[in-house]
């Protein structure tokens, strides 16, 4: 029998212009209480069962270090669960490199900052777009050369590897010199740079005296620490020592004191464009993002904010508490995924700087926005309410977007992360009983101290507490766990194997994760949203991105396309008969 095919079109509901609600409606919404979870389905599998079928093809020691990898939720009280740790070899993870962390994530962004990879030419392959970080800068608009578009690599060699790369590095940093005049030259060490020992920093060191300019090096090999993450923390260092605090905001850019930086956003497929639009449009002055959209000199005078907003908590933690303790920014953990998740980030800006206009025209955007955007959001509910998604993706988006699919009745039944660390799962509250391990002690921990010039208590002793009676919660990640529906399945590291075996348990609507495992699952005949670069999507962060990303999931799920296809255990059970 064929299957059935919708008799309506969904595009052409989407087409129907919405009847707009109105601002009194919308600001009786409860958008100040805590994120809640939807609960799973009632007839979700039995966890223990799924756990059980998860890790039993492996051997016995594989299978007692997996398990520690895999947790039943409970939100009250999370389990403790192994992460940052080395994956198995030939488990066929997702991870990416140290390098790519570096590289890739977190100064990739910057438009003006020309990024010399030093290596064999395939490792800049990560260095050229796939990220899909969007930049406004380009010398005709603002002046601001946007390098993005382009791929500078040593192009190392056998010579190279036999001889030494150091003097190809010093040729490559003067060329790029001589035919961009850029403001900086950052270098990054690929794999086989550490195995030869070139010294990055050494030649970076020469190259800064010789032309003038800010040139600096990171020690980011890809096989350093176990994944990505080990990528973050050296760029944060990086940026920290070599870019941050070096220039000053002149005096009259220093007029308005709701004055942020927005840490662990990418501008992937536009986020931080529609974030800039809602910030204005609140009266918040946007001081620098590490790092989408950004330009060089935005970081380098990143001290001048008076508060942190930190999106990807994983990857951009250590400049925050750097930057805390070195100009005395508190930072706040935010969520920008979600129009609910939205408006209450929105909210706690707000309040931290407590000015009561502030606040008024804060409440002002978020009932316009909610107004605007409702009545797309309940339509969108009404073909989506109830429909699953898995979610495995990065450091915080597993976590984030859980929230975007609450906003329209998508319950998350399973999730977990690439390359986070125990605290993304459990809150930062377990931080402090982090055991160090080999892999992390070999990343650089900077000495940081109140600088004696530039450090400036932005609060009060009295003032913070006083906020944090009010409910604001400083240097406080509450992770992905507390925030999860009980008896979801919670899953660090996974490999295709276990995917498969969860997608034949739950059958979920949709899987959310990267290019390394997005057409194992469509084969499989569940569609598959890529969250590290939105496939060709984007926006999806505040108001207009989630209203992008409402419209696009309906589109995803309730295409007929997917009944087509006939799952392999269908197949199976079908040959069995
Ligand atoms: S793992 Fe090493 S060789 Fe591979 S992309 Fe990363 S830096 Fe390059």
């Amino acid at each position: 029998m064929s299957p059935e095919v919708p008799s309506e079109n969904t595009a052409t509901k989407l087409a129907t212009p919405p009847t707009p609600v109105s601002v009194d409606v919308v600001s009786k919404f409860d958008l100040s209480s805590p994120a809640k979870a939807l609960p799973l389905p009632a007839r979700s599998p039995d966890p223990s069962a799924v756990i059980s079928d998860l890790v039993t093809s492996y051997p016995p020691k594989v299978m007692r270090k997996r398990r520690r990898h895999i947790i039943v939720n409970d939100p009250q009280e999370p389990d403790q669960i192994e992460a940052n740790a080395r994956s198995v070899p030939g488990i066929i993870t997702t991870r990416g490199c140290c390098y790519a962390g570096c590289k890739g994530v977190v100064l990739g962004p910057v438009s003006d900052i020309v990024h010399i990879v030093h290596g064999p030419v395939g490792c800049s392959y990560y260095a050229w777009m796939t990220r899909r970080n969007q930049s406004g800068n380009s010398v005709d608009t603002n002046g601001v050369p946007n390098y993005i578009n382009y791929a500078f690599t040593t192009d190392l060699t056998e010579h190279e590897i036999i001889f030494g790369g150091e003097k190809k590095l010093m040729q490559a940093i003067r060329e790029a010199n001589e035919i961009f005049h850029p403001k900086a030259i950052a270098v990054f060490s690929t794999c086989p740079v550490g195995l030869i020992g070139d010294d990055v920093h050494a030649v970076a060191a020469l190259a800064k005296a010789e032309l003038g300019i800010n040139v600096f090096g990171f020690s980011c090999e890809g096989y350093k620490g176990v994944s990505q993450s080990a990528g973050h923390h050296i760029a944060n260092n990086g940026l920290f020592k070599n870019v941050v605090g070096t220039e000053d905001l002149p005096e009259e850019e220093l007029t308005n004191p709701f004055r942020i930086n927005l840490l662990g956003e990418y501008n992937i497929g536009g986020d931080a464009f529609e974030l800039e639009r809602v910030f204005e449009k609140c009266g918040f002055d946007l001081v620098s993002t590490f790092s989408g959209n950004a330009q060089y000199s935005d970081l380098a005078h990143a001290q001048e904010a008076n508060l942190n907003v930190v999106m990807c908590h994983r990857s951009i933690n250590y400049m925050a508490e750097m930057m805390e303790t070195k100009y005395g920014i508190p930072w706040l953990q935010v969520n920008f995924i979600g129009a609910e998740s939205t408006a209450k980030s929105l909210r706690k800006i707000a309040r931290y700087f407590g000015d009561e206009d502030l606040i008024a025209r804060v409440e002002q955007v978020i009932a316009e926005e909610m107004a605007e955007l409702e009545p797309i959001r309940q339509d969108v509910r009404s073909r989506t309410q109830g429909k699953t998604v898995m979610l495995y993706v990065g450091g915080s988006r597993a976590h984030h977007y859980q929230a975007l699919f609450a906003d329209i009745g998508m319950p998350t039944v399973a999730a977990g992360y690439e390359f986070a660390h125990r605290d993304d799962y459990e809150g930062s509250r377990v931080t402090p009983t982090i055991k160090m391990d080999a892999d992390s002690r070999n990343i650089e921990e900077l000495s940081v101290s109140a600088d004696p010039d530039e450090f400036r208590a932005r609060k009060t002793t009295e003032e913070l507490l006083a906020l944090e009676a009010g409910g604001l919660k400083f240097a406080d990640y509450e992770g992905m766990m507390p925030e999860m529906a009980k008896d979801a399945l919670v899953i660090d590291d996974i490999s295709h194997h276990e995917l498969e075996v969860l997608i034949e348990y739950y059958k979920p609507a949709l899987i959310c994760s990267g290019i390394k495992d997005k057409y194992v699952v469509e084969k499989m005949g569940v569609p598959c949203k890529q969250l590290h670069n939105y496939d060709y999507g984007g926006p999806y962060a505040g108001f207009q991105g989630a209203v992008n990303f409402y419209q696009e999931i309906d589109r995803v799920v309730n295409a007929a396309v997917w009944r087509f296809i006939t799952p392999p255990w269908a197949k199976q059970t079908a040959n069995a008969d």
